[in-house]
């Protein structure tokens, strides 16, 4: 058809794409000025072990938009991954991170790492500088990444996973259960650690089947050796149901919502140079 048609049809869609479009442009320039002037914060949320203490936290990123409040990482770590940010931000959270944990003795700190930023050849020299410049531990920490990161299987993923478990950090496979992670790819990866997705918590409340599921991954957790971490519980029924499964290392809404380094400091003040 022609121009004149084309733009026709679209008139109803058209102001609405362009607002989406201008919307994007915006946050990513607004995003790339976070990163700059540092104003992107981590909160930490505890896990929940076996004996009932907590020894280890998940860092999480918030952005609080000068205008627009605050943005959820669901929104704008995708957004960093589609306009070559990503890198950036997985700097900022190792620096900031370091930066706020070196002197929390030994409390471990998980840190969600992206799959394009795996897939970076700079990945481990950046992180090594880093681990030189903070003085801090690997041993300490440990690198979440979820299951699309070990999809595609190519040599630099490998690679990086492979220096970084030389290094000391130890390796979680995130939302585990909703990808399609080979059991061959857990031992190929030499995976430490994996955590239950929440979605599976979630149905735990309503259904025999989501129990019947976090008791095959306990077990299958259990025949690899790995350890096992249910995310996102919010209810004491939802702990009992999964005691049952013999899972008791959890993390979620029931034990703490994650919170900024200064309410934490002081638990760990003990352990502070
Ligand atoms: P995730 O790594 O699976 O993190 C767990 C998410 O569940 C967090 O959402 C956390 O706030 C939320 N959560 C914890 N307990 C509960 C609960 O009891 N109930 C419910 N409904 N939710 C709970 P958040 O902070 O919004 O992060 C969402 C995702 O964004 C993360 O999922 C992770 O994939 C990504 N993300 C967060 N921080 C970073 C980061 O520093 N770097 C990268 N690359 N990704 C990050
Ligand atoms: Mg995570
Ligand atoms: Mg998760
Ligand atoms: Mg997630």
């Amino acid at each position: 058809g022609s121009k004149e048609n084309g733009r026709n049809r679209v008139t109803f869609f058209e102001p609405d794409m362009d607002a989406a479009l201008r919307m994007r442009r915006n946050l990513e320039s607004d995003l790339r000025k976070a990163l700059a002037d540092g104003s992107l914060t981590m909160v930490y949320q505890p896990q929940m072990n076996g004996r009932g203490s907590i020894d280890a936290m998940e860092a999480l990123v918030r952005w609080n938009h000068p205008e627009r409040g605050s943005i959820a990482p669901s929104i704008f770590v995708p957004l960093c991954e589609e306009s070559g940010l990503i890198l950036d931000l997985g700097e900022f959270v190792f620096r900031r991170v370091f930066q706020e944990t070196a002197g929390w003795g030994d409390i471990r700190v998980a840190i969600n790492v992206s799959a394009l930023q795996l897939r970076s050849p700079m990945f481990m020299a950046t992180l090594t500088r880093l681990v030189a410049e903070f003085r801090v531990n690997p041993e300490r920490y440990e690198i979440e990444i979820t299951e699309t990161a070990l999809l595609g299987d190519d040599g630099i993923t490998r690679d990086n996973i492979t220096m970084l478990k030389q290094e000391g950090f130890s390796i979680a496979l995130d939302d585990f259960g909703t990808g399609y992670s080979s059991l061959n790819s857990l031992k190929r990866f030499s995976v430490d650690k994996i955590k239950i997705d929440r979605s599976f918590v979630h149905n735990l409340e309503a259904n025999d089947e989501a129990e019947g599921l976090v008791d095959a991954i306990v077990k299958l957790g259990r025949a690899l050796k790995l350890d096992v971490v249910a995310e996102g519980v919010e209810t004491e029924h939802q702990r009992e149901r999964l005691a049952a499964c013999g899972c008791n290392t959890f993390q979620g809404f029931l034990v703490s919502r994650p919170v900024p380094a200064e309410e934490l400091d002081g638990l760990f003040s003990g352990h502070n140079p």
